[in-house]
Formats: structure tokens, C-alpha cells, sequence
């Protein structure tokens, strides 16, 4: 037995078998000359390696339809047509005679060829295209090769997985009723990944640097995504342990349930709202069993990420629909597409050496207009199903706020031109994510609705310190006494303006730090839908005026270990353990 320690990112407790998943680069592929009496046996091969992979994929879609979503299974679908397709046969076919060599090679080249061509495309449909096609050669090629790959969407079987780094894209399209656990060389707590895990409910522990060389296929773990500790191969007492407090956490969750009707109210009667995010639609069903007040985060750029290609306009409608008319008439804050860094578009490679610097959210959005305003009009349509909320990620200044808000006129004016009808009156706020949108807050509140803080970002870009990165993930301090000030200029900065502050990153969620948040001022925390409760039970065990003098001493202290140690002391005060 050996015991392991990483950043916790998703609590709950799984114990279960190592599935080691680690991806292989693509074959090298042999290329060969044939003689003519070959050809014959050259096309038989290929016909038979396309039914193998029709049989494989066709599976794929029956597992996909029963235990992912529809979109999931369109994939397959996609690529079982494309398996199909006669004209593309017929060119292979024709190269074959031309060319006299091995049918890998010429399936290779030609679908590199034609991969490529709709790759430079400007059309974001075919753009996509280009990732099915290389999808759908390398299965074939895998097959003519006798190679066997697996695909995280093909899990059959309960594991925990452990990966060496993990895309937000490849969270969303593996097979997630049967990932038990995650863990993780690479990634820390707020990054995208451990966000994802602890919206699908998945206990993860991230930054544990080279585990994958440590932990065996098939090796039985203890991941405890609340302290960060993954046992390997652990002991009779250790699993008895743990087990033990597999129940006891589930009892927990159930009891703090109870609270899901009352308010989220202080002891001295101050009320805050508490919303949820999500990064699914789906995850919208889920949201009241928490009683959240609402959604004050919902991801749209996931929504591309689980299809593997662009919505269009309906598409985009009818999730944001659904989820309008999941909630009724409690609010909806649609963030408009944050994609770049590490949520790159399917079919679109941004070639950048800082990415979460580069093309990302609202600039990606701008320079990118019809995209923008495609989703813009899906939302602006949707507004017509519930109470919808508009906002900006990644606002560096007013220049930005302003090119948005015009863009969102246009799209006012599109919907108005094609028939389709909006609410009158939709909020539209703005991220605040940047330390120059914190420093300028009162100048951007002029121009907003409301203001949601994106902590994970605001603090990755005030302390330098890349969020997905494990080896700087010490530096992520919420309490470092910079952040503080950037919370209180753009919390008072809202206040002045008589417009809300909230706040959608993960600080909002954690409930050590509640007290100094609503000391601060803040009115709305929007978190994974399971933290709410815990959260509402430590507002409704503080009084304002308490919070309110712990902030001030935390923002007049020098380092992050002094706040920290304050709060700790002050929680301790307020919530003594119960006496056994
Ligand atoms: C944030 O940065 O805190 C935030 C909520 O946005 P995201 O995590 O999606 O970048
Ligand atoms: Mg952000």
C-alpha cells in the first residue's frame, strides 16, 4: 500500500480498479509498392477492414444513444455515413490502380488530403468535417494495421482513470457512468477539467505530477477528492475506512438537503442569493434537489465542446430553451462562448504560445462576429422561454464591454428583421475576471447590468500563475491580500452604481471563505450545484456585522498565511466543533 497526495478537486470518496489511459501517437504508416496481380487482394482488405470499423462504430452509436446523449451518438452516426460513401471509395479505388501501393498508404494520403483542404475552409462546418474525416481514417487504418485502440467513449466497465492530462472536450465525451474516479498528473482545482468532474459528480484528485508511472493498470485505488490522497493497493483497514466514510459523507450530503427550502439568510436577516453553474444543459434537471436560486453561470462554450463542431443558431436555441424552461421562471445567466486556452474549437487549432493570454472569450468572440452573433440571436430568441441573463467573459476595459453590447444591438436588429420575437428587457452583465476590469469597475459598471467575479481567472491573472498548472497551483491564493482588494473595489464599485456583485468562480463555492465574501459585500455566489447547501449552512450560521469586521481586519493584513489564519480562528469561533 502507498499513499500518494495531489490537489484535492472534487470531493466524494471512490474506490475501484486503475484504468490506465494513455494516449498513443498515430501509427507510422507503412507505404509500400504493390504489383498488379495485388490489387485485388489490396481492395478486399480495405472492404474488409470498413465492415470492421462500421461494426465497431455502429456499436458505438447503440452505447452511445442508450448511455450518452443524442449528440454524442450524431457522431457516430456522421462517421458511419462517411465509412459509406461511395464517391470517396470509388477515388480510393482509382488512386489504387494509379498509384500501385499499399491501400493504408493511399487511405492515408488521401484522407490527409482532403483533411487538410477543409481544414482551410472558412466555413466552420467544414472545418469540423476535417475532425471527423481524420476520426474516421485513423479507425480504418487501425484496422487494416491490426492495431487496437480504445476511446474513452467505449469505457463498458466501472473504473477509476487515470490520466496523465485530460481535455475539458475528453471529460465531456467519455462515458461518464462509468468513471468512478479521476486522477491526474497534470491540472489543479479550477481548471477546467476538475470543474467538469465535480459538475458529473466524479471524485478527482489533480497535480499529482507523475502518478501515472506509479499506479498500474488494474491496480485498486482510494481517491478521496476532498483531502487529495489516492492509495494505491490499500489495505484491508484502509478500505474498511474508507468505506465507513463513504457513508458518512453520503449521510452528510443527505442531512444538509434538508436545508434546500430555507433562505440563504445571515443571523441578523441579510439575504444573498445562491446560484448554481452549469457547463450541460442537462445539469439544469439537477439544480432545485440543491435549491438554487437560479443559474448565475451557465457555460455556453461546452455546448460545442459535446457536439465536436459549431451549434448552429437552432441547435444553440433549444438548449438554452430547454434549460429556460427546466428552471421556469427562476434566472438564467448565459455566458456567451468563452472559448480558447483550454476549451479550443473542434476544427479550430489556434497555434499560440500563451493561449490563456491569446484568443480567448469575448476577443475570440469579436473578432469571430458571425459566430458571435449567431449565438447572440439564439439567446435573444430564447429569452422568450424564461428569464434570461446575458454576459461578457474576459472583459479587459470598456472598449470590449462596448463593441459587445453594440454586436448585441445588431443582433436585436437581425432577430427584429427575420420575425422573431425577444423579451423586451434582458440584464446583460460583465465578467469580472481581469485585474484591469477590476481596476476599472466603476467605469464598467456605467455600462452593466450586473458584475460576476470569475475568480479562477481574476486570481490565475493577478498572481501570474497559469490555473491548470500543478507546480504553481500554490501561488492560487483567494485570500492573498491583492485578490481581496480586487473583490472589495468591484463589489463597492457595483454597489455605487446600485447594480449587483456576484460571483461565479469556484471561490463562491467554498464555504471556509463565505464569511469573508459576504463580509465584502457580495450578493449573488453561483457554484457546482452540490457545494449550495454547504455554503447556505454557513451563511445562515453567521451574522453580518461579524462578517463585515473580519473582512476589514483581512484587508488590512500583509500576506494570504495571516488571512487565512484569521478566518480559520474566526470559523472556529463561530462554529466550535460539536462536543462528543
Ligand atoms: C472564472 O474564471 O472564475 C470563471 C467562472 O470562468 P471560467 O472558469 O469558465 O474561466
Ligand atoms: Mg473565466
Amino acid at each position: 500500500m502507498k499513499t500518494f497526495s495531489g490537489i484535492p478537486s472534487s470531493s466524494g470518496i471512490a474506490i475501484g480498479k486503475a484504468f490506465l489511459y494513455l494516449e498513443e501517437d498515430f501509427p507510422e504508416i507503412p507505404r509500400y509498392t504493390i504489383r498488379k496481380n495485388q490489387l485485388e487482394a489490396e481492395w478486399t482488405r480495405l472492404l474488409q477492414a470498413n465492415g470492421e470499423a462500421a461494426a465497431e462504430i455502429q456499436a458505438l452509436y447503440e452505447q452511445a444513444s442508450r448511455e450518452m446523449s443524442k449528440e454524442q451518438a450524431d457522431i457516430f452516426e456522421a462517421h458511419l455515413l462517411m465509412l459509406e460513401d461511395t464517391d470517396f471509395q470509388e477515388q480510393i479505388k482509382e488512386r489504387l490502380r494509379a498509384n500501385l501501393q499499399n491501400i493504408e498508404w493511399i487511405v492515408w494520403e488521401m484522407s490527409h488530403e482532403l483533411a487538410l483542404k477543409l481544414a482551410a475552409s472558412p466555413d466552420p462546418v467544414f472545418r469540423e468535417r476535417a475532425i471527423d474525416i481524420s476520426d474516421v481514417s485513423r479507425r480504418l487504418i487501425d484496422k487494416l494495421l491490426s492495431i487496437t485502440r480504445f476511446s474513452l467513449a467505449d469505457l463498458n466497465q466501472d473504473v477509476i482513470l487515470v490520466v496523465h492530462d485530460l481535455l475539458p472536450s475528453n471529460v465531456l465525451n467519455m462515458n461518464k457512468a462509468h468513471v468512478k474516479g479521476l486522477v491526474m498528473d497534470m491540472g489543479s482545482r479550477t481548471s477546467h477539467t476538475a470543474i467538469l468532474a465535480r459538475a458529473f459528480n466524479i471524485p478527482a484528485v489533480l497535480g499529482l505530477s507523475d502518478i501515472t508511472k506509479e499506479i498500474k493498470d488494474g491496480d485498486k485505488l482510494v481517491v478521496n477528492g476532498a483531502t487529495g490522497d489516492v492509495i494505491v493497493n490499500p489495505d484491508r483497514l484502509a478500505v474498511i475506512q474508507n468505506e465507513g466514510a463513504i457513508n458518512r459523507f453520503r449521510k452528510m450530503n443527505a442531512e444538509l438537503l434538508d436545508l434546500r427550502d430555507l433562505p440563504a439568510e445571515t443571523l441578523d436577516g441579510h439575504r444573498v442569493s445562491l446560484k448554481a453553474n452549469i457547463e450541460v444543459p442537462e445539469e439544469a434537471e439537477q439544480i432545485s434537489r440543491y435549491g438554487a436560486e437560479g443559474i448565475g453561470l451557465y457555460r455556453s462554450e461546452f455546448l460545442f465542446l459535446t457536439a465536436g463542431k459549431t451549434a448552429d443558431e437552432e441547435e444553440q436555441y433549444r438548449a438554452y430553451s430547454h434549460v429556460l424552461k427546466t428552471v421556469g421562471d427562476l434566472p438564467v445567466t448565459i455566458r456567451t462562448m468563452d472559448v480558447g486556452g483550454d476549451k479550443l474549437l473542434p476544427g479550430l487549432r489556434i497555434d499560440e504560445k500563451n493561449p490563456l493570454l491569446g484568443w480567448r472569450a469575448i476577443r475570440f468572440s469579436l473578432a469571430h462576429p458571425e459566430l458571435f452573433k449567431t449565438q447572440l440571436r439564439a439567446i435573444l430568441r430564447a429569452s422568450m422561454d424564461g428569464n434570461v441573463r446575458i454576459m461578457f467573459p474576459m472583459i479587459s476595459g470598456i472598449e470590449e464591454l462596448e463593441q459587445a453590447l453594440f454586436m448585441l444591438e445588431e443582433a436585436r436588429d437581425e432577430c427584429r428583421k427575420r420575425g422573431h420575437a425577444f423579451a423586451g428587457h434582458i440584464e446583460v452583465g460583465t465578467m469580472i475576471e481581469i485585474p484591469s476590469a477590476a481596476m476599472t469597475a466603476d467605469v464598467l459598471a456605467e455600462q452593466s447590468d450586473f458584475f460576476s467575479i470569475g475568480t479562477n481567472d481574476l486570481i490565475q491573472y493577478t498572481l501570474a500563475a497559469d490555473r491548470g498548472n500543478e507546480r504553481v497551483n500554490y501561488l492560487a491564493q483567494p485570500a492573498h491580500p491583492a485578490v481581496l482588494r480586487f473583490l472589495r473595489m468591484t463589489i463597492d464599485a457595483a454597489h455605487q452604481r446600485g447594480i449587483q456583485a456576484a460571483m461565479c468562480g469556484e471561490l463562491a463555492g467554498d464555504p471556509s471563505l463565505t464569511p469573508l465574501l459576504l463580509g465584502l459585500g457580495l450578493d449573488e455566489f453561483s457554484m457546482t450545484a452540490s457545494s449550495i447547501p454547504q455554503v447556505k449552512k454557513i451563511i445562515r450560521g453567521a451574522s453580518l456585522e461579524k462578517c463585515r469586521a473580519l473582512a476589514g481586519k483581512a484587508l488590512s493584513s500583509r500576506s494570504y498565511h495571516q488571512v487565512n489564519s484569521l478566518v480559520e480562528t474566526w470559523m472556529a469561533e463561530t462554529f466550535p466543533p460539536p462536543r462528543v
